[in-house]
């Protein structure tokens, strides 16, 4: 999997706005490759963030069909038993799930 350069730094940006509180949203991929990100988060906290539907739902049908992952943020390295949850659960309900996560106070996504 890729993560294209402008959704990296579409990361960046975001992660201003939210001072240390976890953020998130859903990728659109196509081709192994996260081409787009769509933030939307109902409810963050420092510890823990609820997406929403708002931004999702807003998306034109042809890229919605390609919303195949999420984004989050979050204080820890590497992915919480929660996200593993939610990953087993959207894998569910796509076939297929896409989950990339950061530190909130870094750069670097994998
Ligand atoms: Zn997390």
């Amino acid at each position: 999997m890729r993560i294209c350069e402008k959704v990296k730094h579409q990361i960046v940006e975001e992660r201003r706005k939210w001072h240390g509180d976890e953020f998130g949203g859903y990728l659109i991929v196509k081709n192994d490759c996260v081409q787009e990100i769509v933030f939307d988060v109902e409810y963050s906290n420092g510890g823990y963030v609820e997406f929403g539907v708002k931004a999702l739902l807003k998306l034109p049908k042809n890229k919605q069909k390609f919303v195949r992952g999420w984004f989050h943020a979050h204080p820890i390295t590497g992915l919480s038993q929660t996200d593993v949850m939610t990953t087993m659960k959207l894998t569910n309900f796509w076939g297929r799930c896409y989950t990339v996560s950061c530190r909130v106070t870094e750069n670097y996504c994998s």
